[in-house]
């Protein structure tokens, strides 16, 4: 659905009131990026936000990051990869350049990444997915290995720049469980910013604010800029 510049105003002003207000609370020097997942959206959308001042947007699959970067290539947006990246497609998306690539989930998925830019003469920045609440459906290495994983990728895979870690919060009404997920993996975050990392990725359209007080200073949010009221 397309919707007007005036719903979109309200809509963004109301997301960035409560990011600004959660932020205040942990630190008036905690900054917090937003990227805006345009995934169920119309492309209009996203021209509108960037008139907003929106300049970040996410996808989470390469063939519509693809499509939408043409479509929009005169405005100059940076563009995140957040979904699960396939190993075919691979290719693609370092063909694509984005700014950041959220969804690093496991060694394996590095080692063939780092192969393909090595092949091209190119590096990725990325961020480490933690499953951080263990859970069967999604992807992401497990907490108690992050650390290690993090260090080892960063020490063999040359044409990957490690900028920190991302998790997607519990899947649950459970705001506790919620709560412990993003804990856990700011936790993860903290040691890691000894070694370089400085994105601690994690928040969406119904826990940013829960996660920006555990520590988040990127949120990835759909639905709620893009919701009709
Ligand atoms: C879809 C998606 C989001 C945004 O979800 P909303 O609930 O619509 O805000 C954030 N992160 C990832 C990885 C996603 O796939």
């Amino acid at each position: 659905m397309i919707l007007d510049k005036e719903q979109l105003r309200k809509n963004l002003d109301e997301v960035i009131w409560n990011i600004e207000a959660a932020r205040i609370s942990v630190s008036e020097h905690h900054i917090v990026k937003l990227v805006t997942v345009a995934k169920y959206t119309e492309v209009e959308n996203i021209a509108t936000l960037y008139e907003l001042g929106q300049r970040a947007f996410g996808e989470n699959q390469v063939q519509q990051l693809r499509d939408r970067m043409r479509e929009l290539e005169v405005l100059p947006l940076e563009w995140h990869m957040i979904g699960r990246l396939q190993k075919n497609k691979i290719n693609n998306l370092i063909d694509l350049s984005p700014a950041l690539m959220h969804s690093l989930d496991s060694i394996e998925l590095a080692e063939e990444l780092n192969k393909k830019l090595s092949a091209k003469g190119r590096t990725m920045s990325c961020l480490l997915q933690i499953n951080a609440a263990q859970e069967e459906s999604k992807a992401g290495v497990a907490p108690d290995a992050a650390q290690e994983n993090y260090l080892e990728i960063q020490e063999r895979f040359e044409n990957i720049r490690l900028k920190g870690v991302m998790t997607i919060g519990a899947h649950t009404d459970d705001t506790k469980i919620i709560q412990e997920s993003f804990e856990t993996t700011h936790r993860i975050f903290e040691n890691l910013e000894r070694e370089g990392a400085t994105i601690c990725s994690m928040g969406m359209s119904g826990d940013y604010e829960l996660a920006i007080k555990c520590g988040s200073n990127l949120v990835r949010i759909g639905s709620a800029l893009f919701k009709e009221s």
